[in-house]
């Protein structure tokens, strides 16, 4: 029975994971990445233990996906936005000692895209691309079961390429990154700066309230998510020009909402794609729900220790 280990950056999730995907008992506790570490790594340790002893399974394995920038080959989290003095300590080789069983890690976007390869919507997929939309965007290429590396084992940042150099300020330094354009709070920000002072909706606004705002007819909200829609569908016709992968898969909070985007979305790749076969790229939405990164993390495990193969 593997265990995955979801680190984020407001809370650490645990669960069991059977070798069809399926969650048996899962826990969750909050990051505060400000205790330190080695608090957070003891109170992860206690609650994996929990969730084995209320499913009566002994754990045999763990996978991790943690918010990144992490090293998955030698498992030190490196500088990490969220909790910048955990750089340089290293969860896999801790959860080995405490558990005496193989640990592996990946960059939480890489281990959610390993899920969906092997037990989520991007099943039998030789080339898939995950893309996450939510606070920010995430992507992850996975070619033949194996998650795309760059040098030195990074994971290319696939959400900060530029759509519009003159765009806004991006946390990366950069201008106008799709990240920046695209990710939820850019609606809510679009509207703080382009809504006249007297809109009622400024207060509290978020990605989901815009959807929400759109939805029941509310003209600058309806705006909003046309630009959503377009910049969402610029970047993604990027990485269909780009890779041509059989498959994209969509997952994220603003993905909740995707009836909005879809058909904008797949309007944009039709005008722009047009010296690949953009008909035979599949835009479908992640299938594993709630659970896709725990699962995901689980799924790590069984991609390095079991065969590497998304079916093995
Ligand atoms: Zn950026």
């Amino acid at each position: 029975m593997i265990a995955g280990v979801d680190i984020g950056g407001t809370k650490i999730a645990v669960g069991l994971v059977d070798e069809t995907g399926r969650v048996l008992s899962r826990a969750e506790t909050p990051t505060l990445a400000d205790r330190g570490y080695a608090e957070a790594i003891d109170r992860t340790t206690e609650i994996l233990r929990q969730v084995s002893d209320k499913a009566g399974q002994k754990i045999t394995g763990i996978g991790i996906g943690s918010t990144g920038p992490v090293d998955p080959i030698t498992g030190e989290i490196g500088n990490v936005n969220h909790f910048p003095k955990w750089q340089g300590r290293n969860p896999v080789h801790d959860l080995e000692s405490r558990f005496k069983v193989s640990v592996a890690m990946e960059n939480d976007a890489d281990a959610a895209a390993l899920g969906e390869a092997g037990w989520g919507a991007g099943k039998n997929k030789t080339r898939l691309m995950y893309v996450t939309v939510g606070t920010g965007i995430g992507a992850a290429l996975v070619i033949d079961g194996q998650i795309y590396r760059g040098v030195a084992h990074s994971h290319p940042e696939i959400g900060h390429h530029v759509i519009d150099p003159s765009g806004p300020p991006c946390l990366c330094g950069f201008r106008g990154c799709w990240e920046s354009l695209a990710a939820g709070p850019a609606m809510a920000n679009w509207i703080k700066s382009a809504a006249p002072s007297d809109y009622p909706h400024l207060r509290d606004l978020t990605g989901k309230r815009v959807c929400e705002l759109a939805r029941s007819g509310d003209p600058i909200a309806r705006k909003a998510v046309e630009r959503e829609t377009y910049y969402l569908g610029l970047g993604l016709a990027n990485l269909v020009t780009l890779f041509t992968p059989d498959a994209i898969v969509l997952s994220g909070s603003v993905m909740k909402s995707a009836d909005l985007f879809l058909d904008g979305i797949r309007n944009r790749i039709a005008e722009s794609c047009a010296f690949v076969p953009w008909q035979k790229v599949e835009i479908s939405l992640a299938s594993l729900g709630e659970d896709a990164n725990l699962i995901g993390a689980a799924r790590v495990w069984y991609c390095r220790f079991a065969g590497g193969h998304p079916n093995a």
